[in-house]
């Protein structure tokens, strides 16, 4: 990629400044094993399109990815049963929490989008009628795109979500209610708190989600994953509702679709260009790291490298 070595630069020079800045927010303390992690990590990943790769700090220590997980479920999902997936979730940022449970009421159990809880858990459910083992199954794919054999779930994050995981217990069952769960309730939670918990470094991430920025990228089987009709529809998703209520502040400041998780990590991506990860686990209000949102507006800001 044109000027990697200035990219390096501006890398290493706004991680120094972000590090020396304050470290607002709150670590995601309603997951009590999330809350056991050191409030101070942080790291940053990018991966060019043509394998020039960089990281900085904790780039390469594994930590719970969550909600960045619904990026690769919805992806699988969309392969598997195409565009009738749509009839089952919408693609509309809700303005909501990402945990909310009042649209779904008016809108007859179809979430607004595949990236809020109860979106993803309609996926989960798509996935689980499809595979036949289905975590496993799962993983096994993310291993494929991602070119990295060691990529597991934390059975301790899971059972912690679960244990205190009422709110998503109640959506999960709501939806169900309409008709829109198609499997028992209990084994889509099971899957939804196991997808949750796989745990990547930053590297990683920036390695599995080269295939929605590369259009050009295979498996080691030869597989596209997506067609280009397909990465870019999951990469409109991302631009538009990878942040909850907080989607339009991201596009605003930052300008690539990305996709956070209350692990304080963000994925984010330039099509036809690069692919960034960032983690710190403090997170704002809304429940996106607050570092990371930081880090990345800078850093598009600096490079100039947003699509806008
Ligand atoms: N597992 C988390 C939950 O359901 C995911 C939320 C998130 O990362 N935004 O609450």
């Amino acid at each position: 990629m044109e000027n990697f070595t200035n990219n390096k630069r501006v890398l290493q020079e706004i991680y120094q400044i972000v590090a020396l800045q304050e470290n607002e927010g709150d670590i995601a303390n309603y997951i009590p094993e999330l809350a056991k992690v050191n409030p101070e990590r942080f790291g940053v990943s990018f991966l060019s399109i043509n394998n020039e790769e960089f990281g900085i700090g904790d780039w390469q220590t594994k930590f719970s990815i969550q909600s960045i997980s619904k990026v690769l479920s919805l992806s699988l999902a969309y392969k598997i049963v195409g565009d009738k997936i749509w009839e089952r979730v919408g693609v509309e940022p809700s303005g909501s929490a990402f945990n909310s449970l009042v649209q779904l009421e008016t809108d007859n159990g179809i979430p607004r989008n595949p990236f809020i809880n109860g979106g993803a858990m309609v996926i989960c459910d798509v996935l689980i009628s499809h595979l036949k083992n289905p975590i496993n199954d799962f993983l096994d794919y993310v291993r494929e795109i991602s070119y990295c054999k060691d990529i597991y779930f934390s059975e301790s994050v899971a059972k912690s979500e679960a244990s205190a995981g009422y709110r998503n217990i109640a959506l999960c069952n709501f939806i169900k209610s309409f008709g829109n769960i198609k499997n028992q309730p209990n084994e889509v939670l099971d899957f939804y708190f196991k997808m949750c918990s796989i745990e990547m470094s930053c590297q990683e991430l920036t390695k599995t989600f080269l295939f929605l920025a590369n259009s050009k990228f295979r498996t080691a089987s030869g597989d596209i994953v997506l067609n280009l009709g397909q990465a870019k529809r999951i990469n409109a998703i991302m631009q538009t509702c990878g942040f909850y209520d907080e989607s339009g502040e991201f596009s605003f400041k930052v300008g690539l679709p990305g996709k956070s998780g209350v692990g304080g990590g963000i994925a984010a991506l330039y099509p036809g260009k690069y692919c960034i990860a960032v983690w710190s686990p403090k997170l704002n209000k809304k429940g996106n790291s607050y570092r990371g949102m930081k880090f990345l507006e800078l850093f598009t800001s600096e490079t100039q490298l947003s699509i806008f």
